[in-house]
């Protein structure tokens, strides 16, 4: 039996993973599972999973927590270090789906005994990239990534020389406002933002697709991930999500992962891993679907993928600033206070900011610095914001 936890198992890809473990239980022995504000599933999966520990992210709900797994013998807890404390926990696979930057000190936490990480939060890669992957390397750990596109380079590149890679080409569907004019984006509402075409995601995945933030993580995620250069990576608007990544070889060769849009895939593989398993998603019927779509996404309806560009070549601390910017100006948008273009706005003027203040590019990258830097930018994003209301 191998022994799991799953960090962010109340939302849609912790879910997703329960869905597959579930199919399996003879297989797993699931020790954590954590969650947020949704105590009831939070407990009710702790419950069907006989669980060791169940942890939500909020100390106000533990007495919640308490009540709901009252009987079960399973150990209940709350608050930031409590996750961490799970993730230290002896586990043989690890998923990490929390969403944000709070994904990182339970990631690492997790890196350190030395497990196998499944890495959904991409916010880890592109807050923390180098130390991420060094305390892996440190403590012998294995990051595995599960975003579609990640997964589909990762396994593009099975029996191949990375040397031998000339690109990396990541796609996008354009989210939800792919072919909306762009006179209509500044007005765009949070429901509109809020539902994706071919995805069934998280709230704020799914807004941050509709801007390309999304993207422009995993375009910083790419490079962090495969140790590759910037100018190797590429985005590529493809509408029907099946193709999900393409890697490019120096003889001209290339190799193009396609898949459902069925997250269960990326998870599986990931679940899987060296080996494949069955995994309960659609086939795909290419003489159904008929054609494949592709274009170059539109620089200036995309504005965060201009600024992912400049965060990859000024490196260091420069991702720690962008995604805490971006989350606090996704936070702006959420709670009515930014129109949907005045994101981009918030992020760039928080980089411009900090890049012009303090040495990003430099400094090293280690936990003080990141936690630092992740609060100054969250205050400067603040700050631009009630700027922005008047
Ligand atoms: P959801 O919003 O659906 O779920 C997020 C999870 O994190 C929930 O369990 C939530 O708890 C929990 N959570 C929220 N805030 C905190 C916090 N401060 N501390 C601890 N836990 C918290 O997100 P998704 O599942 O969509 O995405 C999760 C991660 O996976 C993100 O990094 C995302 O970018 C990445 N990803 C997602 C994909 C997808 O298809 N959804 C695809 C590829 C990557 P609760 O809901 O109980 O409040």
């Amino acid at each position: 039996m191998r022994r799991v936890s799953i960090f962010g198992a109340t939302g849609s890809i912790g879910q997703s993973t329960i869905d597959l473990i579930r199919r399996a239980p003879q297989d797993y022995d699931v020790v954590a599972l954590t969650g947020g504000r949704n105590i009831a599933q939070l407990a009710r999966d702790a419950i069907d999973l006989k669980v060791d520990i169940a942890v939500t992210a909020h100390d106000n709900l533990l007495p919640d927590l308490r009540a709901a797994l009252d009987g079960s013998g399973i150990e209940a807890a709350a608050g930031p270090a409590a996750i961490e404390d799970a993730a230290s926990r002896p586990a043989d696979w690890i998923m990490s789906a929390i969403v944000g930057a709070a994904g990182l000190l339970p990631g690492l936490r997790a890196l350190e005994q030395g497990t196998t990480l499944a890495l959904a939060n991409k916010e880890s890669l592109v807050t923390a990239g180098p130390l991420l992957m060094a305390t892996a390397k440190t403590h012998g750990a294995t990051v595995l990534p599960v975003d579609s596109e990640h997964s589909g380079v990762f396994q593009a590149l099975v029996g191949e020389d990375i040397a031998a890679v000339e690109r990396v080409i990541i796609t996008a569907s354009g989210g939800a406002f792919r072919d909306t004019p762009m006179e209509q984006l500044a007005n765009a509402t949070l429901s509109e933002a809020s539902s994706h075409p071919n995805w069934n995601m998280g709230q704020r995945i799914t807004i941050d697709s509709a801007s390309m933030f999304n993207k422009a993580l995993e375009l910083i995620e790419t490079k962090e991930f495969f140790s590759i250069s910037p100018d190797q990576i590429e985005v590529l608007v493809h509408p029907q999500s099946l193709v999900h990544a393409l890697v490019g070889f120096r003889d001209g060769g290339i190799m193009a992962h396609l898949g459902p849009a069925d997250m269960r895939h990326a998870i599986g593989y990931a679940l899987h891993w060296p080996k494949r398993g069955e995994v309960p998603v659609d086939r795909l019927d290419l003489a159904r679907v008929g054609s494949l779509d592709f274009r170059a996404p539109d620089l200036a309806r995309y504005p965060a993928l201009r600024l992912a560009r400049d965060v990859m070549e000024a490196g260091g601390l420069t991702g720690a600033a962008f995604n805490a910017a971006k989350e606090r100006a996704l936070d702006g948008f959420i709670e009515g206070d930014l129109g949907f273009l005045q994101m981009a706005d918030v992020v760039e003027a928080v980089l411009d900011q900090l890049c012009r203040d303090e040495n990003l590019a430099s400094e090293e990258i280690n936990l003080d610095n990141v936690r630092r830097v992740d609060h100054l930018a969250r205050k400067r994003a603040e700050d631009v914001i009630r700027g922005k209301q008047g």
